[in-house]
């Protein structure tokens, strides 16, 4: 999409290499870790800042710490360049010998850009030697005169490699200056006074360059002030969306549905009041708005399908296709199972679309798509395919929303008009990441669970306790019930961690013989993997190890036991998904968490909350708070919101910048100052989506 950017801003989103003294080299490495505009590097925060400026006496100053000093230069003692026999400019500094240390340096530069009898000024860490003082390789040596180049607070970045500090030091203080005197402020001066905030300008000036102790205390509020302009920038952005999407109001009645009243009378439980809740919200929304967005939250096992069902059946008795769009084969093949189950008596038919199916039966099945015979299909991504075309789409579910990127969800939108879009997760989403990643949809959340379920048991155990663990096992298989187990297999370990998991799985192998265990990972081809996790459905193997993989979306209600290895390894919200594959039945369930002697009692505390609670919500936060938004999803998601500045955890901040974006009207233009704001950062694509 071609981005059309306020002018004022053309120096910021220019090359690097416009930054007085970034040629092409060092523009190409910055822009490897940081991004290819002015602006990215001025986003680039410092993590610390060095004070060089030290009043204290020389005799105070320990060993270790950084001194910026005066030092007169009273002889060199050169040195080799290639041994190890330092050159050292010896001086004396109140009182006290000095010695400045080079390793493996040419030495006539020293001597004649610092003569002896000359004052120097130095900056760098000493090491007391009796009372000699040391500093090897100093950060600064310069000619007294040229003593203001020593900065007295040096910023200090998250590094890449093949690039220095003072580079990138230098290169951001150029940046700095190319930001226009003239920017109008977008944030309302209410705020700005109540808040104290100083000007987007000033903010980075004195977070990349304090000049004194005065803004060195200001910058706070400038990390505040910049973390705020940019998920005001994101919450502008989604309310236009919003507003964008609601204006399109139908008048449509409100008409009774038939099909899935009769449903419910094939259901041997009632549905949850949350169920009839969300179900009610997603009615209101097909008879009142001409394109639904809605996300439904629900917990595992909290009966998503259900209520999606509804959502599918309420389009095709106004004479619409529906999909229902979920991740692995053996999800799509369960909800196959589900959805025909009980829709049998309706005549309706209903398509199952996944890599499974062979070439000769697709061709059928894509014309009956085509000709609207088919009005339920459930498939993989299969499905975006350009080759499958709909009749009359009417309704877009996708299961476990967050396997899908945004693009393929933009795909499936594509193939009708006004198609109503749910998304389902079972992964409980903390309230900020759901405002700040998916503002722009309606929320249901289901915050209950049928009564018909068992809690599930969750014992915390260390790995020297294998022995009863694998007890226990044997009880559980004697019941003729199945166990996960469940290894982990991350990408900075793999190698290793696959080991482990062979390892485990040839044990296990050894000792239940007689109940076939089974093995599956994500590195293993996808068909091997299939088969295992289908012959544990059959009933022919009662053991699965794997790992992740399992993650999302199965029910196998008769496993009542999952092993989880290694638990301190996983994120928190993803060790509640994992426990969710039990449970799922009448059976009582197990979720064991073992542990390595290594973990850290921080580590122990972790697993507690999980023991603790089964509110995937309230894990959730938690997880959010230890480890970070990339952590809830298990893996990062194209859709997912990077923030650069904004740290989630300023609820307050993010409730005043959705309430200030709600004021904005649709009916009038965005104001020019919100324009420059979005465009910052990147949100201007809403603006045009307006038009
Ligand atoms: P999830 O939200 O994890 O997708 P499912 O929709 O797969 O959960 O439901 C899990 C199981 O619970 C299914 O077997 C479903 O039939 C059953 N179920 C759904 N709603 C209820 C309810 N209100 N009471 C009892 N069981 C229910
Ligand atoms: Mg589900």
């Amino acid at each position: 999409m071609n981005i059309i950017r306020p002018k004022i801003l053309y120096p910021l989103f220019s090359d690097l290499t416009t930054v007085n003294g970034v040629g092409p080299k060092t523009a190409k490495l910055i822009e490897k870790k940081i991004g290819k505009n002015l602006i990215d590097l001025l986003f680039h925060l410092p993590h610390s800042v060095i004070r060089r400026l030290n009043n204290l006496q020389l005799k105070n100053c320990p060993s270790q710490s950084i001194i910026t000093k005066c030092v007169k230069v009273k002889k060199h003692i050169p040195g080799y360049y290639q041994s190890r026999k330092p050159y050292i400019i010896f001086g004396e500094c109140e009182g006290f010998d000095v010695e400045i240390i080079f390793f493996h340096f040419r030495s006539e530069y020293l001597k004649d850009k610092f003569p002896e009898l000359t004052e120097v000024m130095v900056s760098g860490k000493i090491e007391w030697k009796k009372d000699k003082v040391q500093i090897t390789h100093p950060d600064y040596l310069v000619n007294i005169n040229d003593k203001d180049k020593i900065p007295k607070f040096e910023t200090v970045y998250p590094l890449t490699s093949g690039i220095t500090n003072k580079i990138i030091r230098k290169s951001i203080e150029s940046s700095l200056n190319k930001i226009p005197n003239n920017f109008p402020e977008w944030i309302p001066k209410k705020l700005i006074d109540e808040k104290k905030w100083l000007s987007f300008k000033k903010s980075l000036e004195f977070i990349h360059v304090p000049q004194n102790e005065k803004e060195m205390k200001l910058r706070n509020l400038c990390f505040e002030r910049l973390g705020f302009d940019e998920v005001y920038a994101n919450q502008l952005g989604l309310s236009l969306y919003r507003k964008k999407n609601q204006t399109k109001k139908l008048k449509n009645k409100k008409k009774e549905y038939f099909f899935f009243t009769s449903i419910l009378k094939k259901l041997d439980f009632q549905l949850t009041n949350a169920q009839v809740k969300c179900i009610n919200e997603i009615e209101d929304d097909i008879s009142k708005k001409s394109q639904m967005k809605r996300l439904l939250q629900g917990d595992v096992g909290s009966g998503k399908t259900l209520v999606a069902l509804s959502a599918i059946l309420n389009l095709i008795e106004i004479n619409k296709q529906a999909v229902l769009m979920a991740p692995t084969d053996l999800l799509c093949f369960q909800h196959f199972e589900f959805i025909s189950k009980y829709t049998s008596h309706l005549k309706i038919k209903v398509s199952l679309l996944t890599s499974k199916i062979k070439q000769v039966d697709k061709k059928k099945i894509l014309k009956d798509i085509l000709d609207g015979n088919s009005q339920i299909i459930i498939g993989t991504h299969s499905l975006i395919s350009d080759s499958v075309k709909f009749y009359n789409l009417g309704i877009a579910v996708i299961d476990e929303q967050h396997k899908f990127g945004v693009n393929q969800r933009n795909k499936i939108l594509s193939k009708g008009e006004n198609i109503h879009l749910l998304l389902l997760t079972a992964t409980p989403i903390p309230r900020s990441l759901t405002m700040t990643n998916y503002g722009d949809l309606d929320l249901s959340i289901i915050n209950e669970t049928p009564k018909n379920r068992q809690s599930i048991i969750t014992k915390v155990i260390p790995l020297e306790r294998y022995n009863e663990v694998i007890t226990a096992i044997k009880r559980a298989l004697k019941r003729n019930e199945k166990v996960y187990w469940i290894c982990p297999l991350l990408e900075m370990s793999e190698k290793l961690d696959m080991v482990a998991l062979v390892k485990r799985y040839e044990q296990l192998h050894k000792e239940f013989r007689e109940y076939s265990p089974v093995m599956a990972h994500g590195k293993m081809a996808k068909e091997e993997r299939e088969n295992s996790i289908n012959s544990f459905f059959t009933n022919k193997s009662k053991i699965l190890v794997a790992s992740t993989v399992i993650e999302v979306g199965i029910d196998i209600p008769d496993a009542t036991i999952i092993i989880i290895e290694n638990s301190e390894r996983f994120g928190l919200a993803q060790l509640h998904q994992l426990r969710g594959r039990v449970g799922r039945g009448s059976l009582q369930s197990y979720c064991i968490l073992m542990y390595n002697k290594t973990i850290s009692e921080i580590g122990k505390s972790r697993l507690h909350t999980i023991r603790n609670s089964n509110d995937g919500f309230y894990i959730a936060e938690k997880d959010l708070d230890l480890r970070g938004p990339g952590e809830i999803f298990g893996s990062k998601q194209s859709g997912e919101e990077n923030f650069r500045l904004f740290t989630l955890k300023d609820f307050e901040l993010l409730e005043t910048a959705k309430k200030l974006s709600e004021n904005n009207s649709l009916n009038s233009k965005v104001p020019y100052s919100q324009q420059i704001l979005m465009s910052i950062f990147n949100n201007d694509e809403y603006i045009q989506n307006l038009n």
